[in-house]
């Protein structure tokens, strides 16, 4: 595999691992995950639990998937497709659906202006499910650069998250995944990308993604985005390997399949799907809810990251 190629890959089945390890863990007290897996690469840690079977990959990369298909399908990105997708997808009954983004996708307005009314009405939008169905635009609109792929980013989470908040997180995911695939090491990108996030967002997110944050400094729960994203950069940036930054996520607790999500979908570009331990690829599996009885398995979903790499356009 090419380097691109290995980090595009790795981002969007880095980004399914985490969400499948993190599941059965989901609002689980931190350090769970270490008290059952003491030692890293020892096996058995995608265990299944929690109504999830081994190596099921949750809502995080169900919605990643059908952004995936309507972008290759449709040849760009063209939101009413996606949330048509979204809506079938929520109407077919997944296992698990954010709270915030069910009221969108079911409350029976228009694509343009479900997300917004939600948050006027509710002024409460900022979760990190926009951020955690990320992995799959970041690598299909990398090669468009950072104001592109930062602006695709915002479109994408205005879809279900009202919050503008909620759509830098991602704009930011983006940004920092578009450096990993560059060649770039995404952690030396963050005060520039940090520039291109408007003023009245940008210092909240300084705070978070600063090297000195820590995820126990988080001032709301990880499902939130800005701790969400902070955990995941922090995850990155103090470890050394895929296996122990996505080990150091799911053992924050709280929303682990979401952190996991994020930081396996970063680590992923970072490291490449090679670091990836096949033994975390091999049970992955994608339930697709809302596209017939399809289950993508991890040989579909690499194929999938692939295309994405090189849209077919047209
Ligand atoms: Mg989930």
């Amino acid at each position: 595999m090419g380097a691109a190629r290995d980090a595009a890959v790795g981002a969007v089945i880095g980004s399914a691992v985490g969400d499948a390890l993190g599941a059965p863990f989901e609002f689980g007290p931190a350090g769970a995950f270490t008290a059952r897996f003491p030692a890293p690469g020892a096996g058995g840690e995608m265990c299944g639990g929690g109504g999830w079977d081994r190596g099921e990959a949750t809502d995080d990369t169900q919605m990643a998937v059908h952004v995936a298909e309507s972008l290759l399908e449709r040849g760009g990105l063209d939101p009413a497709d996606v949330f048509a997708r979204f809506q079938r997808w929520a109407a077919a009954g997944p296992k698990d659906i954010g709270l915030q983004t069910e009221d969108v996708l079911t409350g029976g307005l228009p694509w343009d202006a479900a997300a917004r009314e939600h948050f006027r009405v509710n002024q409460r939008a900022a979760g990190n499910g926009a951020l955690m169905r990320a992995a799959t635009s970041a690598v299909y609109f990398a090669a468009q650069g950072r104001r592109a792929t930062m602006a695709a980013g915002r479109r994408l989470a205005a879809l279900t998250h009202g919050d503008p908040a909620a759509w830098e997180g991602t704009a930011l995911f983006h940004e920092l995944v578009r450096a990993a695939l560059a060649g770039e090491d995404p952690l030396a990108a963050l005060p520039d990308a940090l520039t291109h996030v408007p003023a009245e967002h940008r210092e909240r997110y300084a705070v978070v993604l600063d090297p000195g944050w820590h995820p126990d400094d988080a001032t709301e729960f990880n499902g939130a985005v800005w701790p969400c994203l902070g955990s995941a950069v922090w995850a990155v940036r103090t470890t050394r390997t895929f296996e122990d930054a996505v080990r150091a996520a799911v053992d924050l607790g709280g929303d682990t399949d979401t952190v996991a999500a994020v930081t396996g979908g970063l680590a992923g570009a970072v490291y490449g799907y090679d670091a990836i331990p096949a033994r975390w690829t091999r049970p992955l599996h994608v339930p697709l809810p809302g596209a017939g009885r399809r289950v993508l398995g991890a040989a579909e979903l690499v194929e999938l990251a692939g295309r994405l790499l090189t849209p077919q356009r047209g």
